[in-house]
């Protein structure tokens, strides 16, 4: 390691600690397990460690990456030069039909949580991996519902550790798949939802329900070694579903939403089962992208950039990402231009 980067370990080891970790690998971290090394890597399970992570990091001139449950998340192979900071704190109470939630805390545990208490509304997000804070960022939903329509408000602090802020949901700019983070990026730390009473067993029934449907149609992405099906990590969702204000005759609305779903104008281009290395496009789904074995990033993004040209070349629109990509990006073109040289790891 070079010198300056030592004393910069030097530095971030004595503000964080022994929870400092150095070259960690993120594919551990992202449900596609794909990501090379982060030079810097800490859990923060409390507000004040998060807040101090942060403060460090801008002391010492580096780039952050908040992580959340790393499931909407393509990291580059040459991983991020600078600190991630996995947000880990996990904080879930109650206040009346209210909920105050840590945004490191995994949506399911919450909605579960709040199904103990008999509070309804979020259980139809259940099965949607990831934390809270990493909901709110994206404004994750599924049905025509989302995250956003319970929230009340919530905290965050500036990338640099100043300015922590309670704001109102309004603030935030909900919106599909989008929030203001997006582009006035911000770190949240916790927020309120607002439930209503419901009963336990019809709650349980439709997270039942939820997770039954994501059994049958999606990727089994966890890590159970002990399960008897086979692990098919993925981040979900490659794309984003198509404007409102986009039609084609025929067309399936995505449900409960006025959108074209990406995932059928993608199997109507002959998508499903394309396969660049070990990027694949799962079987059931056409807008969904696994890793059928030691995917890449580069064959990801090869395979998305084969799928967006499709698309382009058959209906003439262009599909927008909803996975994030981390760290630095090959050289334009550089994916594009696999495709035709690569022909003989292209299949379908
Ligand atoms: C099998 C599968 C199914 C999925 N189904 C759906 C679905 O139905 N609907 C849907 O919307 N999504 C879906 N997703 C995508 C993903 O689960 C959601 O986008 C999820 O909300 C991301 O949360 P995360 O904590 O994993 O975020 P991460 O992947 O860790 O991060 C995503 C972005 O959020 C930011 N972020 C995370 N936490 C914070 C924070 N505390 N403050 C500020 N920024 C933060 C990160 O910096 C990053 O930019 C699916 C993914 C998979 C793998």
């Amino acid at each position: 390691m070079p010198r300056s980067q030592s004393s910069i370990e030097d530095r971030l080891r004595d503000a964080l600690g022994d929870g400092l970790l150095t070259q960690e690998p993120l594919r551990h971290h992202t449900t596609f397990r794909i990501g090379g090394p982060a030079d810097f890597y800490f859990a923060a399970r409390t507000e004040e460690k998060l807040v101090g992570a942060l403060a460090a990091a801008h002391a010492a001139g580096l780039p952050v990456f908040l992580l959340g449950g790393g499931s909407n998340l393509l990291v580059s192979d040459d991983g991020f030069r600078g600190l991630v900071i996995r947000n880990a704190i996990e904080t879930i109470e109650f206040d009346g039909t209210a909920a105050h939630v840590g945004c490191g805390a995994d949506f399911l545990e919450l909605i579960c949580r709040c199904r103990d208490q008999e509070l309804s509304g979020l259980e139809f997000a259940a099965g949607i991996p990831g934390s809270v804070g990493g909901a709110l960022y994206g404004n994750a939903g599924c049905y025509g519902q989302d995250i956003g329509t319970f929230t009340i408000e919530c905290t965050n602090v500036a990338l640099d550790g100043r300015g922590v802020e309670t704001r109102p949901a309004s603030w935030y700019q909900f919106a599909y798949r989008d929030s203001r983070l997006k582009r006035d990026p911000r770190v949240l730390l916790t927020c309120m939802l607002q439930l209503r009473r419901g009963e336990r067993d019809a709650i349980q029934k439709v997270i039942d329900e939820k997770l039954e449907i994501r059994r049958v149609k999606h990727p089994q992405w966890r890590v159970e070694p002990t399960a008897g099906w086979r692990v098919e990590p993925t981040a979900g969702s490659y794309f984003k579903n198509l404007p409102p204000d986009w039609r084609m005759p025929g067309a399936k609305l995505s449900p409960g939403t006025h959108r074209v779903a990406a995932g059928q104008l993608l199997d109507e281009c002959g998508c499903r089962g394309l396969r660049v290395g070990d990027a694949m496009v799962f079987s059931k789904h056409a807008n969904i992208i696994v890793n059928a074995g030691r995917a890449s990033a580069l064959e990801v993004l090869e395979l998305a950039e084969i799928m967006k040209t499709r698309a382009r070349e058959k209906f003439g629109v262009e599909l927008e990402e909803e996975v994030m990509f981390l760290g630095e990006k090959p050289a334009p073109g550089r994916a594009a231009r696999a495709t035709p040289a690569r022909r003989g790891r292209l299949s379908a």
